[in-house]
């Protein structure tokens, strides 16, 4: 059994979804999980937690005050906080904030990086990562003093193993060296749902037409708190911001539940979203290629199925 280290990420006080299978991954055969949270009070975050396995939770600091928007400063606490608790493997989301602090970590301590993993063998140090759109996956044996690795969001099921739990803080004797510092953050898009740690998606693709009809998308999606996305050519014809885009050169998702709504089915699109545990296409052609990589299909038109589908929801 060995002690691992995961970061959570959080949203206004509460632990993301989407750090359960992370935590599950960092569980393997039993380990002792240790979860760091980059936030003051780690006892607010002690019941989110204690149902997967964590056993201790600490609030990591720095004696150099509010580091909120100094990434290099957090990634040296972390990586002070870990030491401090003798753990040298550290998972995480792979999210954009996930990535930017791990790939810090490592360039700090001459780590091995992996991002984007869709399943980690801690016993063995290694790692599984897909290249070329998903079409081969890798098994990377990281080396130095660190196993840093990112989860994909949703990548792996979450179980619970409730334990006890306890809650620390460790503030971090780290100061800044000052050459970066975050001035300003803008939220891309209005999506309420991070599309890439969603549990539901509903895309469009090029029918939807224009920006307005999105909204039936958006009804459909709220009704289940999922997210919108959209494929590449409803992006590129205005229809949608790039931030919505699913695929190749897009956003990689993986929800428990992917709803795409006038999709052929492109090789580009399926490699941002194969990994879907349940695909439902709704599509007007029977014979779209969708319908041959789908678990579900729905042979028809998206402006009448989606409003019905919305409107059985929401009773
Ligand atoms: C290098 C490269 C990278 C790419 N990256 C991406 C990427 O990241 N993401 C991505 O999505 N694409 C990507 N593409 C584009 C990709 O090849 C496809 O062109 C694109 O995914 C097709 O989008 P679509 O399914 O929305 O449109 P279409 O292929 O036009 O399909 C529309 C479908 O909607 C159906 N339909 C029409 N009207 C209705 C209706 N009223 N109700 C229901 N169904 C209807 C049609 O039968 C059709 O099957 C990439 C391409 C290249 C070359």
């Amino acid at each position: 059994m060995a002690r691992i280290g995961v970061l959570i990420e959080t949203n206004e006080k509460s632990v993301k979804p989407a750090n359960f299978g992370v935590l599950t991954a960092a569980r393997g055969e039993g380990n002792e999980i240790y979860a760091f949270v980059l936030e003051a009070d780690a006892a607010a975050f002690q019941d989110g937690l204690k149902a997967y396995g964590v056993s201790k939770v600490i609030a990591v600091g720095a004696s150099d005050g509010d580091f909120s928007k100094k990434p290099d400063l957090q990634a040296a606490a972390l990586v002070a906080a870990m030491k401090n608790v003798e753990i040298t493997a550290l998972l995480t989301l792979s999210s954009t904030r996930g990535k930017d602090l791990l790939a810090r970590m490592a360039a700090a301590t001459h780590s091995g990086l992996a991002l984007d993993c869709i399943g980690v063998d801690l016993d063995a140090g290694t790692c599984v990562k897909p290249y070329f759109a998903g079409k081969t996956e890798a098994t990377l044996k990281l080396s130095g003093d660190l196993f840093l690795c990112a989860i994909r969001p949703n990548a792996i099921e979450e179980t619970e193993a409730p334990c006890d739990i306890t809650a620390e803080t460790f503030t971090a004797d780290v100061t800044d060296d000052g050459k970066l510092v975050i001035k300003e953050v803008k939220a891309s898009g209005s999506a309420k749902v991070d599309l890439s740690e969603a549990n539901v998606i509903v895309t469009g693709g090029r029918p939807i037409g224009s920006k307005e009809n999105f909204s039936i998308l958006e009804e459909c999606a709220n009704a289940m708190g999922g997210a919108v996305g959209a494929s590449r050519v409803a992006v590129d014809s205005g229809f949608a911001s790039h931030a919505m885009q699913v695929g190749q050169t897009g956003k990689i998702v993986s929800p428990k539940l992917y709803i795409g709504c006038g999709l052929s089915g492109s090789v580009q699109h399926f490699a941002g979203m194969k990994t879907s545990k349940v695909i439902v296409a709704i599509n007007n052609d029977k014979d779209a290629p969708i319908f041959t990589k789908c678990d579900y299909g729905i042979v028809g038109d998206l402006f009448e199925v989606v409003p019905a589908l919305t409107a059985a929801l929401k009773k």
